[in-house]
């Protein structure tokens, strides 16, 4: 057994102890045996997160076109790719999507835009969609649309707005790497705002962009700073017309010990790991529960496919875990750190 892996999975489970940059970059070192970082990192998750499987899906409510240059997405309009386009969803769709999430088993549905963020009369237009939303019920509202002020966080919120999702992507040095057009703390200005209007705050990292574990550290301990609930893990699903369409895929090891990492410092929040699961894992998607992750996204991603849902649910009934119900959390606190 790494006595490193033991020694600190040993102390986040009984202390609930807060992980320095050094220890995690330690336990990402490739000598820590990656079978015994998920031996603890599943102790952990079992600890703060039971049994349950928080499922929760999304709906892409306008898709591509979108000004900024994210060298991932499908939807920059930057790029030459087969994304589909189109702009706002009628009201009819999202009841559609929400009476689909509901049946799939998830406690929440996304509404998901592509763009920098909202103009104020786009706001109109969520006010609407979570409307739509109620009238089917059964599963949380959240929303991920981009860069957003205080103002319009407050109005979503005032709506019914539960959750906010807005990725960091990837650590603060690496960011300029994949998107030139806005900042990472532009991002980070969204997170620390919707801290400060109680909402509870979605935020994760996209990996296989070539960043370094000391990137994928330094992300971690901003998510943790910063009073992120959730936190998506999404593997790079390669697109074709992009920048990062040649990337290297991870290993499916690696990306299970990124897993694990995640776990031990994040030990009691919502760890998900979203899109590029099936094609990066391919038969070890399972193993994400071992590794730690609490959550993971069915149907869906906003351009790619997933697989059917029923194979998701089987996949945790099979585990003995089980499917969590819509419920409403507490928000985190605010940022207590200056990110
Ligand atoms: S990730 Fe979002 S902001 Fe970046 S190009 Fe894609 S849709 Fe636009």
């Amino acid at each position: 057994m790494s006595e490193i892996a033991a020694r600190l999975g040993q102390q986040v489970l009984e202390h609930g102890y807060k992980l320095t940059r050094e220890e995690a970059t330690a336990l990402a070192a490739p000598e820590v045996d990656v079978y015994d970082l998920m031996y603890w990192a599943h102790k952990i998750r079992r600890k703060y997160k039971g049994e349950e499987v928080h499922a929760c899906s999304i709906v892409s409510v306008k898709t591509g076109a979108c000004s900024e240059d994210c060298s991932f997405c499908a939807q920059s309009s930057k790029y030459k790719t087969n994304s589909p386009v189109h702009d706002y969803l009628d009201k009819d769709r999202i009841k559609a999507a929400t009476a689909a999430a509901k049946k799939q088993g998830s406690y929440a549905l996304g509404l998901v835009a592509a763009g920098y963020g909202p103009k104020e009369e786009d706001i109109d237009k969520y006010v609407e969609y979570m409307q739509a939303m109620d009238e089917v019920g059964g599963v949380e509202k959240h929303i991920n649309i981009g860069i957003m002020n205080e103002r319009q966080i407050e109005r979503l919120k005032g709506a019914g707005m539960v959750c906010c999702g807005h990725n960091l992507e990837t650590s603060r040095n690496h960011f300029p790497k994949i998107c030139s057009t806005h900042s990472y703390d532009e991002r980070v200005e969204t997170l620390k705002a919707l801290g400060r209007q109680g909402v509870k705050i979605c935020s994760g990292g996209l990996f296989g962009m070539g960043e370094t574990w000391a990137d994928r550290v330094d992300l971690a301990l901003d998510l943790r700073d910063l009073g992120a609930a959730n936190i998506p893990m999404n593997f790079l699903n390669r697109i074709e017309g992009t920048p990062l369409e040649d990337s290297k895929p991870l290993a499916p090891m690696e990306i299970l010990r990124t897993v694990a990492l995640y776990r031990y410092v994040l030990f009691d929040r919502d760890l998900g790991v979203y899109g590029g699961r099936e094609v990066n894992l391919r038969d070890l998607q399972s193993m994400i529960f071992f590794a730690g992750a609490s959550a993971v996204m069915v149907g869906n991603y906003l351009t790619t496919a997933g697989r059917p849902a029923e194979v998701d649910r089987q996949m945790v009934r099979d585990l003995e875990l089980q499917f969590a119900p819509a419920r409403q959390l507490e928000p985190l606190p605010a940022a207590t750190k200056d990110v």
